[in-house]
């Protein structure tokens, strides 16, 4: 990555917009910015493992994409494994060879990591490695890895920092046994007993990766109802897949301690019936992440924080200081890579004096289990809430053909419709490639589409997209393809 660094000696140090931060926030911020015409500077201090700086972020260099490489390679495994023999395969014995797995993932990474520089140079994105301080008066404090400083200034800063894994004081990371998200996709080997502390969605797809290639997993969750954010329909089924998949999940549990010895560490966690214990050879400890701004502004930056330490601000992505801009998991909002970097697109674009705005109405989530779990807009419960009538419709996978084909026929679509006007309000999607299939209803719910709208769409056949044809006419009582209740 250092033919990226353009030596600080061989530039002006006035820019037009500072971008603090390289995730899929700030590059994309950078990005637009430089498509925008603007003399544009990105500063970034990701250090791996390997003491290497790449661009990317968590997102790139220890969540999303590595956590994908990984979920495909234990799917693979497992359907060759489970699966086959269905489809009339044999294999003979199927073997992991945890170090090519990891290879492949890492090849992955540095692919994209490197393609963000290349863009950036595409682009006429200036990138330096190293820390950025917002000192206040559009001046910014840049620190390279190696402590040298410089001051740079630009008309406008944007300030991406992202979030760092919350760690618990009773279990506290030792970077071997006790580990974050990032450290569990970097096992080199398959941990025969695995604890997960945190039933969300870290905790479910890295759950998940070492269940299937193996290990003993036990989700250690304090809330007492699962996946709380989703809709209660989807959760319960859910749940329910997880534990026919052999994840031991136990609600309710709070963690109070972690004790190493000879036989591994042994958690113990309270729950409705007192005390208990697990023990098991590696934790991973996945109970949120906390906004991460150490080091980020000078006492003269005038950049206010709210009290849970993200960086406040409007609905435009303005701070409390003039000119200076937050994006990403540093301000509210869900902490997800495409609702960061729409932010990014958004500030860069209102910088040049463009009209931009972000619908955070509209924002699909997905965890990428088997089956997914994918979803927009209103629960059934928030619809409940807001005392809005409404109307649903569902419709099984079990019924269709798609599905069949592939052996993956679970799960269901649900779809909220007003019962006033038949606006779609919250489509709510647990199967095969929920992840894919959300993005119609994604487009949809931007164009304020009824459920009338998505009947009278034809979908192609056989396809997994006619199951959400099915929800729309359900929420009718005129699905085709199940009976009507
Ligand atoms: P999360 O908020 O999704 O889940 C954390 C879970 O830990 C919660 O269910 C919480 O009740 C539980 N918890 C908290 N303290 C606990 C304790 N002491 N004992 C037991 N359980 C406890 O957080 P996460 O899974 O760590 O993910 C962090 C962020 O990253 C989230 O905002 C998530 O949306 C995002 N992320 C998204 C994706 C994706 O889009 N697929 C993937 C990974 C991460």
């Amino acid at each position: 990555m250092d033919d990226l660094i353009f030596l600080v000696e061989n530039m002006s140090d006035e820019f037009d917009v500072i971008v603090v931060g390289a995730g899929p926030a700030g590059y994309v911020a950078a990005i637009r910015a430089a498509q925008n015409g603007l003399k544009t500077l990105c500063l970034d201090n990701w250090t791996n493992y390997d003491g290497g700086t790449a661009l990317g972020g968590t997102c790139l260099n220890a969540g999303c994409i590595p956590s994908k490489a990984l979920l495909e390679s234990s799917e693979l495994y497992h359907r060759a494994r489970e699966e086959f023999a269905v489809h009339g395969i044999s294999t003979g014995e199927v073997a992991i060879d945890v170090a090519a797995m990891q290879k492949r993932k890492a090849g992955i990474v540095s692919q994209l990591t490197g393609g963000i520089a290349a863009l950036f140079k595409a682009n006429k994105v200036t990138a330096m490695q190293g820390t950025g301080c917002f000192l206040g008066g559009g001046k910014v404090e840049f620190t390279s890895h190696d402590g040298d400083k410089k001051t740079l200034s630009a008309r406008h800063v944007v300030l991406a920092t992202g979030s760092r894994p919350v760690e618990l004081s009773a279990v506290p990371f030792d970077g071997e046994t006790i580990v974050d998200s990032w450290g569990a996709l970097e096992f080199d080997s398959v941990p025969p007993r695995l604890g997960v502390i945190g039933g969300g969605v870290i905790g479910l797809e890295l759950g998940s990766v070492w269940s299937r290639l193996g290990s003993e997993v036990t989700v250690l969750e304090a809330m007492d109802d699962f996946l709380f954010m989703a809709d209660r329909q989807v959760a319960k089924d859910a749940q329910r897949q997880f534990k026919r998949q052999g994840l031991d999940i136990r609600l309710g549990a709070m963690v109070k301690s972690a004790n190493k010895g000879k036989k591994g560490v042994e958690l113990t966690y309270e729950d409705k019936k007192g005390s208990q214990t697990v023990t098991v050879d590696k934790v991973v400890v996945a109970v949120g992440r906390h906004p991460y701004t150490d080091g980020l502004l000078g006492e003269g930056a005038g950049v206010e924080m709210d009290e849970r330490g993200f960086i406040k601000v409007d609905d435009e992505c303005r701070t409390t200081a003039p000119d200076v801009w937050a994006v990403g998991d540093v301000v509210r909002g869900p902490m997800l890579a495409h609702k960061g970097s729409e932010e990014g697109v958004m500030v860069a674009d209102l910088i040049a004096g463009e009209v931009s705005e972000v619908n955070y109405d509209v924002i699909p989530s997905v965890i990428y289990t088997a089956p997914e779990i994918a979803w927009v807009g209103k629960t059934e419960e928030q619809a409940t809430e807001a005392g809005v009538p409404y109307k649903v419709g569902t419709f099984s996978f079990a019924a269709n053909g798609r599905a069949k084909g592939m052996e993956q026929a679970v799960g269901m679509v649900k779809m909220i419709v007003s019962a006033a006007d038949d606006e779609i309000l919250g489509v709510h999607i647990i199967g095969p490639m929920a992840g894919e299939l959300i993005g119609e209803m994604v487009v949809a719910m931007e164009f304020s589409a009824s459920a009338e709208d998505i009947q009278r769409i034809i979908h192609a056949h056989p396809t997994l997209s006619e199951a959400i044809h099915e929800a729309a006419l359900a929420a009718d009582g005129r699905a085709i393809h199940a009976i009507n209740k």
